[in-house]
Protein backbone atom coordinates (compact mmCIF):
# COMPACT_ATOMS: atom_id res chain seq x y z
CA UNK A 1 0.00 0.00 0.00
CA UNK A 2 1.81 3.60 -0.70
CA UNK A 3 0.93 6.08 1.92
CA UNK A 4 -0.98 9.02 1.32
CA UNK A 5 2.27 12.24 1.05
CA UNK A 6 0.12 15.07 1.21
CA UNK A 7 -2.15 13.95 3.67
CA UNK A 8 1.39 13.62 5.90
CA UNK A 9 2.36 16.45 5.08
CA UNK A 10 -1.28 18.37 6.16
CA UNK A 11 -1.10 16.34 9.36
CA UNK A 12 2.50 17.82 10.22
CA UNK A 13 1.44 21.66 9.67
CA UNK A 14 3.65 21.40 6.63
CA UNK A 15 1.70 21.87 3.62
CA UNK A 16 1.48 25.90 4.05
CA UNK A 17 -0.54 28.18 2.47
CA UNK A 18 0.12 31.67 2.46
CA UNK A 19 1.99 33.76 -0.16
CA UNK A 20 5.69 33.03 0.19
CA UNK A 21 9.04 33.90 -1.18
CA UNK A 22 10.73 31.12 -2.67
CA UNK A 23 14.38 30.52 -3.11
CA UNK A 24 14.52 31.55 -6.64
CA UNK A 25 12.76 34.67 -6.45
CA UNK A 26 9.44 33.63 -7.53
CA UNK A 27 5.98 33.57 -5.64
CA UNK A 28 3.94 31.03 -4.80
CA UNK A 29 0.48 30.34 -2.76
CA UNK A 30 2.19 27.16 -0.75
CA UNK A 31 4.73 25.96 0.41
CA UNK A 32 6.36 22.26 1.36
CA UNK A 33 7.99 22.48 4.77
CA UNK A 34 9.68 19.16 4.80
CA UNK A 35 11.41 20.30 8.22
CA UNK A 36 8.01 20.16 10.03
CA UNK A 37 7.22 16.42 8.69
CA UNK A 38 10.78 14.81 9.54
CA UNK A 39 10.66 16.32 12.96
CA UNK A 40 8.39 13.11 13.93
CA UNK A 41 11.51 9.94 13.54
CA UNK A 42 8.67 7.34 13.41
CA UNK A 43 7.50 9.72 10.41
CA UNK A 44 10.56 9.87 8.91
CA UNK A 45 11.18 6.58 9.21
CA UNK A 46 7.83 5.40 7.50
CA UNK A 47 8.59 7.84 4.26
CA UNK A 48 12.11 7.00 3.82
CA UNK A 49 11.21 2.84 4.34
CA UNK A 50 8.56 3.25 1.54
CA UNK A 51 11.25 5.20 -0.93
CA UNK A 52 13.46 2.48 -0.35
CA UNK A 53 11.54 -0.30 -1.50
CA UNK A 54 10.88 1.76 -4.87
CA UNK A 55 14.69 1.79 -5.42
CA UNK A 56 15.21 -1.89 -4.47
CA UNK A 57 12.46 -2.84 -6.83
CA UNK A 58 14.10 -0.84 -9.38
CA UNK A 59 17.14 -2.79 -9.01
CA UNK A 60 19.33 0.50 -8.32
CA UNK A 61 22.32 -0.79 -6.09
CA UNK A 62 23.61 1.85 -3.52
CA UNK A 63 26.82 1.58 -1.49
CA UNK A 64 25.92 5.16 -0.39
CA UNK A 65 23.12 8.25 -0.22
CA UNK A 66 24.80 11.37 -0.42
CA UNK A 67 22.43 14.68 0.55
CA UNK A 68 23.01 18.50 -0.24
CA UNK A 69 22.80 20.55 3.52
CA UNK A 70 21.23 21.69 4.88
CA UNK A 71 17.37 20.46 3.85
CA UNK A 72 18.48 17.20 2.26
CA UNK A 73 20.06 15.94 5.73
CA UNK A 74 17.20 14.15 7.72
CA UNK A 75 15.62 12.55 4.00
CA UNK A 76 18.65 11.34 3.17
CA UNK A 77 19.79 9.73 6.56
CA UNK A 78 16.75 8.11 7.02
CA UNK A 79 16.50 6.73 3.70
CA UNK A 80 20.48 5.34 4.00
CA UNK A 81 19.63 3.69 7.09
CA UNK A 82 16.43 2.24 5.29
CA UNK A 83 18.66 1.11 2.56
CA UNK A 84 21.66 -0.08 4.97
CA UNK A 85 23.85 2.30 3.19
CA UNK A 86 26.54 5.33 4.25
CA UNK A 87 25.25 8.44 4.52
CA UNK A 88 27.52 11.78 3.39
CA UNK A 89 26.62 14.88 2.73
CA UNK A 90 27.89 18.11 0.68
CA UNK A 91 27.55 21.86 1.64
CA UNK A 92 28.38 25.27 0.08
CA UNK A 93 31.82 26.85 0.64
CA UNK A 94 31.73 30.11 -0.76
CA UNK A 95 28.75 29.13 -3.23
CA UNK A 96 30.24 26.07 -4.36
CA UNK A 97 28.89 22.59 -3.47
CA UNK A 98 31.71 20.76 -1.68
CA UNK A 99 32.49 17.23 0.17
CA UNK A 100 33.97 18.38 3.82
CA UNK A 101 34.52 17.20 7.27
CA UNK A 102 36.37 14.13 5.91
CA UNK A 103 34.17 12.29 4.43
CA UNK A 104 35.56 9.94 1.30
CA UNK A 105 34.40 8.78 -1.72
CA UNK A 106 35.88 5.89 -3.29
CA UNK A 107 36.16 5.16 -6.99
CA UNK A 108 33.41 3.73 -8.50
CA UNK A 109 31.02 3.80 -5.27
CA UNK A 110 27.33 4.17 -6.30
CA UNK A 111 26.08 7.24 -4.72
CA UNK A 112 22.72 8.11 -5.11
CA UNK A 113 21.17 11.67 -4.28
CA UNK A 114 19.00 12.61 -1.76
CA UNK A 115 16.60 15.58 -1.24
CA UNK A 116 13.60 16.61 1.09
CA UNK A 117 12.00 18.12 -1.85
CA UNK A 118 12.87 18.29 -5.82
CA UNK A 119 11.88 21.39 -7.69
CA UNK A 120 14.67 21.83 -10.33
CA UNK A 121 16.71 19.54 -8.82
CA UNK A 122 19.88 22.91 -9.37
CA UNK A 123 20.95 21.89 -5.82
CA UNK A 124 21.25 17.93 -5.96
CA UNK A 125 22.82 18.40 -9.77
CA UNK A 126 25.38 20.27 -7.64
CA UNK A 127 26.01 17.92 -5.14
CA UNK A 128 26.08 14.95 -7.84
CA UNK A 129 29.13 16.95 -9.44
CA UNK A 130 31.00 17.33 -6.59
CA UNK A 131 31.34 13.60 -5.56
CA UNK A 132 31.57 12.72 -9.30
CA UNK A 133 34.33 14.60 -9.32
CA UNK A 134 35.92 12.74 -6.44
CA UNK A 135 35.16 9.40 -8.85
CA UNK A 136 31.66 8.12 -7.63
CA UNK A 137 29.30 6.80 -9.65
CA UNK A 138 25.94 8.07 -9.55
CA UNK A 139 22.87 6.10 -9.87
CA UNK A 140 19.89 8.10 -9.58
CA UNK A 141 18.23 10.97 -7.59
CA UNK A 142 15.93 10.73 -4.75
CA UNK A 143 13.49 12.78 -2.74
CA UNK A 144 10.29 12.28 -0.67
CA UNK A 145 8.26 14.88 -2.63
CA UNK A 146 8.64 16.00 -6.43
CA UNK A 147 7.38 19.71 -7.34
CA UNK A 148 6.57 18.57 -10.38
CA UNK A 149 9.19 20.36 -12.90
CA UNK A 150 11.18 16.68 -13.14
CA UNK A 151 9.27 13.66 -13.79
CA UNK A 152 9.78 10.69 -11.38
CA UNK A 153 9.46 7.37 -11.73
CA UNK A 154 6.32 6.26 -12.25
CA UNK A 155 4.57 9.29 -12.91
CA UNK A 156 3.13 10.19 -15.65
CA UNK A 157 4.11 13.66 -15.11
CA UNK A 158 6.77 14.90 -18.09
CA UNK A 159 10.14 17.32 -16.72
CA UNK A 160 9.68 20.66 -17.87
CA UNK A 161 12.64 22.99 -19.51
CA UNK A 162 13.42 24.05 -15.91
CA UNK A 163 14.28 20.57 -14.80
CA UNK A 164 17.91 20.19 -13.73
CA UNK A 165 18.46 16.44 -13.37
CA UNK A 166 20.09 14.25 -16.00
CA UNK A 167 17.24 12.74 -18.02
CA UNK A 168 19.50 9.09 -18.18
CA UNK A 169 19.42 8.72 -14.31
CA UNK A 170 16.08 7.39 -12.49
CA UNK A 171 14.97 9.96 -9.89
CA UNK A 172 12.61 8.00 -7.02
CA UNK A 173 9.83 9.94 -5.21
CA UNK A 174 6.98 9.38 -3.04
CA UNK A 175 4.49 11.97 -5.01
CA UNK A 176 4.10 14.60 -7.19
CA UNK A 177 2.81 18.01 -5.38
CA UNK A 178 2.25 20.48 -8.31
CA UNK A 179 1.42 23.93 -7.90
CA UNK A 180 1.91 27.14 -9.93
CA UNK A 181 4.60 29.65 -8.88
CA UNK A 182 4.74 33.12 -10.52
CA UNK A 183 7.15 35.66 -11.02
CA UNK A 184 6.77 38.93 -9.07
CA UNK A 185 5.36 40.74 -11.53
CA UNK A 186 2.59 38.47 -12.51
CA UNK A 187 1.84 37.20 -9.11
CA UNK A 188 -1.96 37.50 -8.58
CA UNK A 189 -1.43 37.62 -4.42
CA UNK A 190 1.00 40.55 -5.10
CA UNK A 191 -1.68 42.25 -6.96
CA UNK A 192 -4.51 41.74 -4.27
CA UNK A 193 -2.15 43.97 -2.20
CA UNK A 194 -0.41 40.66 -0.08
CA UNK A 195 3.55 41.12 0.44
CA UNK A 196 5.47 37.67 0.01
CA UNK A 197 7.66 36.65 2.87
CA UNK A 198 10.11 33.71 3.06
CA UNK A 199 9.33 30.71 4.36
CA UNK A 200 10.26 30.41 8.06
CA UNK A 201 10.61 33.76 8.61
CA UNK A 202 7.13 34.00 10.69
CA UNK A 203 7.45 31.03 12.73
CA UNK A 204 6.62 28.86 9.48
ZN1 LIG B 1 3.39 37.63 -4.88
Amino acid sequence: MSLNVEQIYKDANAYLEGHFLLSSGNHSQYYLQSAKVLENPKTAELLAKELANMIKEAGVKVDTVCSPALGGILAGYELARALGARFIFTERVEKVMTLRRGFEVSKDENILICEDIITTGGSALESAKAVEELGANIVGFAALANRGFCKREGSDITAKPDCKLPQDLPFFALDDFVFEIYSSESCPLCKDGSKAYKPGSRGN
